[in-house]
C-alpha cells in the first residue's frame, strides 16, 4: 500500500533526494567510495558544501553581509547559542508554544528576558500581533511556525532591534525577506534533510558585542571563519540537503513552492471546515501552511481512535496530534505531494459518510 507521510519531523523528503542519497551511500559522485566514509575535507565533499550554501543563498535571496552555517546540535542547541552570542543585558521573546518556551528558558540563564507577548491564554492557537517592541533590547526572538500548535506568522515582523527567528518548520516553504532578520536558524529535519544538520543564517554585524567568554564551539565566528568545518560537519545530511535544494530550484524556487504549499493547505483546511466530523484548532488567520491541526468536532470525540485506525488502513502515517493539542496533525512540508493531501481528504470524506 502506498504510504502518505504526514510526520512532523523527521519528515517526508523529495523522492529524488532520497534516491540520490541512497546512490551516494554506495558510490559518492563516482569516487568509488560511500558518502558515509569520505573525508569532509575531500574536494568532492567541499564541492557539495559549497553548492549547498550557494543554493541556500540563491533560493532564500540572502543579501551580502550574512553567513550561512551548517552545524550539529539541532535547533535546541541554538536556543542557548543565540543568547550566549547575543544577550548582554535584555532580550525580548514572543511565546507562541513549546519551542518558544524552550528558547525562553535557555535565554534566562544569560540575562534579562522580557516576554513581549504570548498566546498561552488560548493554548497557543493564535499568533499575538501589535505588541510593542522596546528599542533597548539586544534582540527579539520569534518562532515563525509553531510545529505543534499549527500557527504561523504570515508577515516578516518589522523590528527596531535585531530579529532572531526559529524557522525550523517553515524554512524555504514561503518567501522571506531575510534582510529583516539578523539571525535565522532551524533543524533541517522538517523541510530539508534527514536529522543531524542545523542551518544558521547570521548577519555578521551583530556578532562580537557581548562581553562574556564564548567557548570556541559556541562562538558563531569560529564556524564562520572555518566555513562550517571547524569540526566535522554532518556530511550525509548535508549531501541530502543539497539534493533537496536542487529539487526545490528545479521546481521553480521558493515562490513556486509557496504557491503549491498554499494549494495543499487550502485543500485540507477546506475539508476540515466543511466536514461535520472534524474541526480546526488554530485561529483561521494564523493557520500554518506546514502543520495542519484538527480534532474531532463536538459530539464526535468518541471517534478519535476509530479515525486513526481508518486512516492508517488507508496508508496515512504520522497524523497523530501532539499530546498538548490532541486530535490530529497533518504536516504538509514542501516535499509532501498534493496527492497525499488529496488521499487524506478522501479518507476524511469516506469517514464522514459512515458517521454523519
Ligand atoms: C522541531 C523543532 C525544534 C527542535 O529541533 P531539534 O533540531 O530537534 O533540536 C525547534 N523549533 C521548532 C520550531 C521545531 O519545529
Amino acid at each position: 500500500m502506498k504510504k502518505h507521510n504526514f510526520s512532523a519531523g523527521p519528515a517526508v523528503l523529495p523522492q529524488e533526494a532520497i534516491e540520490n542519497g541512497a546512490k551516494a551511500v554506495l558510490d559518492f559522485d563516482g569516487t568509488g567510495l560511500s558518502i558515509l566514509t569520505v573525508s569532509h575535507r575531500s574536494k568532492e565533499f567541499e564541492a557539495v558544501m559549497d553548492e549547498t550554501e550557494a543554493l541556500f543563498r540563491e533560493l532564500l535571496n540572502i543579501p551580502e553581509g550574512y553567513h550561512v552555517l551548517f552545524l550539529g546540535g539541532g535547533a535546541s542547541t541554538q536556543f542557548y547559542m543565540v543568547p550566549f552570542n547575543l544577550l548582554e543585558t535584555k532580550a525580548g521573546y514572543v511565546n507562541t508554544g513549546v519551542w518558544s518556551k524552550k528558547a525562553i528558558k535557555e535565554a534566562k540563564a544569560f540575562g534579562g528576558v522580557e516576554v513581549l507577548a504570548s498566546s498561552d491564554d488560548k493554548n497557543f492557537s493564535y499568533i499575538p500581533k501589535g505588541f510593542a517592541i522596546p528599542s533597548d533590547l539586544d534582540y527579539l526572538h520569534i518562532t515563525t511556525n509553531n510545529t505543534i500548535f499549527g500557527t504561523e506568522y504570515k508577515v516578516d515582523l518589522d523590528s527596531p532591534v535585531p530579529l532572531v527567528a526559529d524557522m525550523s518548520s517553515d524554512i524555504l516553504s514561503r518567501p522571506v525577506d531575510v534582510s529583516k532578520y539578523s539571525l535565522i536558524y532551524g533543524g533541517a529535519q522538517k523541510n530539508l534533510a534527514p536529522a543531524g544538520v542545523t542551518f544558521v543564517i547570521v548577519k555578521d554585524s551583530i556578532l562580537g558585542k557581548v562581553t562574556r567568554h564564548l567557548p570556541t564551539m559556541i562562538d558563531y565566528r569560529t564556524h564562520i571563519e572555518n566555513g562550517s568545518m571547524f569540526n566535522t560537519p554532518p556530511v550525509f545530511p548535508i549531501f541530502v540537503m543539497r539534493e533537496t535544494l536542487r529539487w526545490l530550484k528545479g521546481l521553480g524556487g521558493v515562490e513556486k513552492m509557496y504557491e503549491i504549499n498554499k494549494k495543499k493547505a487550502q485543500l485540507l483546511y477546506d475539508e476540515i471546515d466543511r466536514n461535520k466530523v472534524f474541526k480546526g484548532t488554530a485561529a483561521v488567520e494564523d493557520r500554518s501552511l506546514m502543520n495542519i491541526c484538527f480534532v474531532p468536532a463536538d459530539g464526535y470525540e468518541n471517534l478519535y481512535d476509530e479515525f486513526m485506525d481508518f486512516a492508517k488502513k488507508r496508508g496515512m502515517v504520522g497524523i497523530k496530534g501532539h499530546r498538548l493539542v490532541g486530535g490530529f496533525r497533518a504536516s504538509t512540508y514542501n516535499a509532501l505531494p498534493i496527492e497525499s493531501v488529496q488521499a487524506l481528504v478522501d479518507c476524511m470524506q469516506e469517514f464522514e459518510k459512515l458517521h454523519a
